[in-house]
């Protein structure tokens, strides 16, 4: 498959952030594997004019998806922290739209769409298709893709610019599957023009 990229295509970069890195609070195996691929996409993007989108989970250090407050996660991308800033490889252009998410103690949100306005700004700006990759593959990726699909954005997943956890081994290819059975398309560098 080719696909050439126009003004009204979104990249959607999620949760590139130290706390999901190697040595992170809550680390994702291969996660700065993500950055140079990440990276080929937002230039090809920036060049023909499309939108750069980057997620950031965006806790209160009282965040009730924390252990200590009742959640099942250690504590992680705390709002200011070295761990919830994005890799500072990744070459975000000035004009990214930066989504904070889960930016109040009792709500989490895996999704970039959950409780953000992301779903109104792209429709806004009249953005047709998203195209969606970054950490983790059977967490948050996985829901942003399936939410965008549910908002009616014709949704491409970028495999080779995700990696996912695999608590339990084969949660990423299930998670791959769930996104590709609702609709959403995989991609890989070489299919964008
Ligand atoms: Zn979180």
């Amino acid at each position: 498959m080719k696909v050439r990229i126009t003004k009204d295509y979104a990249l959607i970069i999620v949760d590139v952030q130290y706390d999901s890195m190697p040595g992170g609070a809550l680390p994702v195996p291969d996660g700065d594997r993500v950055v140079p691929v990440l990276n080929k996409y937002i230039k090809i993007f920036t060049e023909k004019g499309a939108q750069i989108v980057a997620s950031r989970d965006w806790h209160p250090e009282n965040h009730s998806s924390f252990k200590e407050y009742g959640g099942i996660w250690p504590s992680h991308c705390v709002q200011n922290t070295h761990g919830a800033m994005f890799h500072s490889d990744l070459q975000l252009p000035e004009n990214t739209y930066i989504v904070s998410k889960a930016t109040h103690p009792d709500k989490d949100a895996y999704s970039a769409f959950s409780g953000t306005d992301l779903a109104a700004y792209l429709k806004e700006k009249n953005i047709k298709r998203v195209f969606i990759g970054g950490l983790a593959t059977d967490y948050c990726v996985k829901a942003t893709v399936l939410d965008a699909i549910k908002e009616g954005f014709c949704t491409f997943f970028l495999e080779d610019a995700s990696k996912g956890v695999d608590v339990n081994k084969g949660d990423v290819d299930r998670a791959i599957d769930e996104m590709l059975e609702h609709g959403g398309i995989k991609l890989t560098i070489s299919d964008i023009i």
